[in-house]
């Protein structure tokens, strides 16, 4: 007799009730890096720090992702072997990424999980600031770990 399609009493109550549940950020981030959030302006800078903050100390020996430790200087590598003056993706040049991100353009590592010692052509590509952080969140599950 009723069944007009209209909405249940109670329907707000339960979606107010999702909302709230909804809170990824509060649970996520602590004092202090909210307070580095604030003054890093790119998503990437964020993302380096928590990485070297989090995972440095723990995970080097024990997650095949971080054998080597110091995984600057396998990019610093890469560069000098692989390095190319624009962007791979986009094309976008080395020095209009100076320019416009304020940054050079960076060695992304194409393997999944990571091998930053495979010094081999095809596995490294020099992307932008932009390009990267896509090639690094499209993989579909977010790897902020194994950024790079
Ligand atoms: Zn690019």
């Amino acid at each position: 007799m009723f069944r007009t399609g209209n909405i249940p009493w109670n329907k707000g109550k339960i979606g107010s009730c999702l909302g709230e549940k909804n809170g990824m950020f509060g649970k996520k981030h602590k004092k202090d890096t909210i307070e580095k959030m604030r003054k890093s302006k790119r998503i990437e800078t964020k993302q380096k720090m928590s990485v070297s903050r989090r995972e440095g100390k723990y995970f080097d020996e024990r997650n095949p992702a971080w054998v080597g430790g110091n995984i600057q200087y396998w990019h610093d590598k890469a560069r000098k072997l692989f390095g190319k003056k624009y962007c791979e993706v986009c094309g976008i040049s080395n020095y209009l990424s100076l320019k416009v991100n304020n940054k050079k353009l960076e060695m992304h590592n194409c393997l999944n999980p990571k091998n930053y010692k495979q010094m081999d052509a095809k596995v490294w590509m020099t992307v932008c600031l932009a390009c990267h952080s896509i090639l690094e969140t499209n993989g579909g599950k977010t790897r902020e770990r194994t950024f790079g």
